[in-house]
């Protein structure tokens, strides 16, 4: 299983473009610090930054403090051959990429192994091979134990000179207060959805609505776009639709209730949760067009008649109800409730 950073150069990163000029100024001057700390959402592009900054300093043929991600130096540091995720030993260690300066730790079942950070520790004391200095990642940091983040804090404590270290997180505050205060944070922003239609267009070759929808989806995160399935959205969407539709134009209850069982049928339950981030979306979208009688801002813009439509057979109760218990129903999923008879009082209560 390979990782590997494709994304040649700073200006091709979406997003986040006071972080760019931060970088661009740091690499200029040649102090980027020994410790950052990247923070910021899932998905909005803290390693693919991480890496681009490593290759900024790394590159031989830099423009303006950007890459030129085509030299071998560029090449190596951008590859990453991650091994598979069962395997028992390689995530007690540093994951070199294929330059042997730049390295990465990465979590194996939620969890930093304290010997990769003691791994990391004696390599970050050892002088670069073949660079200036020596960079190392550490993914997901907020995924180390208490042993693991405490030996990281010892080499925090005393920085190795020739070695910078970049942790990784979208949970900032669950990393021990002493390893924040030791770090510079690097704050990132989520990614404008005009941003990430673009990047989709331009770059993954969807078609405008494609790029619209995908980009209306997925909450800021670069990350969730590019993997989301437009296809298998529109799917989703239909059902969740029919629901609406039976709720507020039928009010077919039974129907309600078959598409519940249908959610929790075993075949579907890996889409679960994206139904239900649509369903939030068409009911968003028909709030919005009740109240500003203007369906051109909607995250389902190719359904603006259909909503619409949906919208005139609405009260002005129940999609702030539906919205509310939608909330209700997700607090409850993280105490481990069961998923169908939620879903089947989520019904339920659409269809009263
Ligand atoms: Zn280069």
């Amino acid at each position: 299983m390979a990782y590997y950073v494709n994304r040649t150069m700073f200006k091709h990163l979406v997003g986040n473009e006071q972080v760019k000029q931060t970088f661009r100024r740091l690499i200029a001057k040649r102090r980027v610090p020994n410790s950052l700390l990247f923070a910021g959402d899932e998905g909005v592009g803290k390693r693919s930054f991480a890496v681009e900054l490593i290759r900024s300093l790394l590159c031989k043929d830099t423009t303006e403090g950007d890459a030129c991600g085509v030299c071998p130096a560029c090449r190596r540091a951008g590859t990453f051959q991650l091994p598979k995720p069962d395997d028992k030993d390689a995530f007690k260690k540093v994951i070199f990429s294929d330059h042997p300066d730049v390295g990465m730790v990465v979590a194996q079942n939620r969890n930093i192994a304290v010997d990769a950070i003691r791994h990391l520790e004696s390599e970050a004391n050892f002088r670069p091979y073949e660079a200036e200095s020596r960079f190392f990642i550490i993914d997901d940091a907020d995924k180390m134990n208490d042993s693991a983040a405490n030996a990281l804090l010892k080499t925090l404590e005393e920085p190795p000179a020739g070695s910078h270290i970049f942790l990784i997180t979208s949970r900032a505050d669950s990393l021990l207060p002493t390893i924040r205060s030791r770090c510079q944070v690097v704050r990132f922003a989520p990614v404008e959805t005009t941003e990430i239609e673009r990047f989709l267009i331009d770059d993954r070759a969807f078609t405008p609505d494609e790029a619209r929808l995908a980009a209306r989806l997925s909450r800021g995160s670069i990350g969730r776009a590019v993997s989301i399935n437009v296809e298998q959205v529109r799917k989703l969407r239909e059902r969740m639709l029919l629901a609406v539709a039976n709720s507020l134009e039928t009010h077919d209850r039974a129907g309600l209730l078959r598409i519940s069982e249908e959610m929790n049928d075993a075949k579907n339950k890996e889409f679960f949760e994206e139904s239900i981030d649509i369903l939030t979306s068409l009911l968003h979208d028909i709030w919005s067009i009740r109240v500003s009688r203007d369906p051109s801002r909607t995250v389902n813009a190719d359904l603006a008649d259909r909503l619409s439509s949906l919208a005139e057979s609405s009260s002005s109760q129940d999609i702030p109800d539906w919205l509310g218990s939608i909330q209700e129903m997700r607090e409850n999923f993280a105490v481990n409730i069961n998923r169908k008879i939620a879903t089947d009082a989520l019904f339920t209560s659409m269809s009263a």
